[in-house]
């Protein structure tokens, strides 16, 4: 089932868009302001994400920022209460893939909902490949020798990390900064435990300590 991430602090319209999309088969997340909407997202995946422009917390923007600066890709429709050329432009550079103004019609939001989950199941997002180990941007599976490999978001989107960094080592405050956007407390020892189960999963010598500094996953020969 597709989930959808609703955020949207008008009640009547997230409703409204929240008893559609579930009477259209997607599983909704609804949230009422930009923090929570980071913390869901933090937490997903989500297949789309419906976003206020206006958000009370954490403006639609600053939320689309951060997701683009954390590599998360999932696609983005934007609504906004004002149609004026700097808002859609603000919107469409900011990473969002659509753009909706207020009011809408629901059927309508459908069909674009429907046209961007088809785009992106034909992107062609790159494999990245590591030994016997590849991991899927797209879809966010990761397999170790053709077998499915289980991960949890933080886990995939630090493999990633270090993956697309290969012969760089990345400080602890890097990487750290990945795993948690926004107001998130970090617990002090949450990347140990992190690679600690990557490591697990995948080998312990993948992924190595550089004492003092951080980890690195070293370039293949
Ligand atoms: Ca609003």
């Amino acid at each position: 089932m597709m989930r959808i991430l609703v955020a949207e602090d008008d009640e009547l319209l997230g409703s409204g868009i929240q008893s559609s999309l579930s009477g259209s088969g997607y599983a909704v997340d609804w949230v009422k302001d930009g923090q929570s909407a980071l913390n869901f997202l933090n937490a997903g995946p989500y297949d789309l994400v419906i976003l206020d422009l206006g958000l009370p917390r954490k403006s639609g923007l600053q939320i689309m920022a951060q997701l683009r600066d954390a590599g998360q890709a999932v696609p983005v429709l934007m609504l906004t209460a004002r149609d004026t050329v700097a808002d859609r432009v603000a919107g469409l550079d900011s990473g969002a893939d659509d753009y909706m103004v207020k009011p809408f019609d629901l059927d309508e939001l459908l069909a674009r909902i429907r046209a961007l989950l088809r785009r992106r199941a034909g992107r062609a997002a790159p494999l990245i490949r590591y030994g016997d180990i590849e991991l899927d941007p797209a879809s966010h599976l990761v397999t170790n020798r053709g077998l499915a490999v289980d991960m949890s978001p933080r886990e995939f989107f630090l493999l990633l990390e270090l993956l697309e960094n290969q012969g760089r080592v990345m400080s602890r405050p890097a990487l750290e900064e990945k795993l948690y956007s926004g107001d998130d407390p970090v617990e002090s020892n949450a990347l140990e435990v992190h690679i600690h189960h990557l490591r697990k999963k995948l080998g312990n010598e993948l992924i190595r300590t550089v004492r003092g500094v951080g980890y690195i996953v070293d370039k293949t020969a």
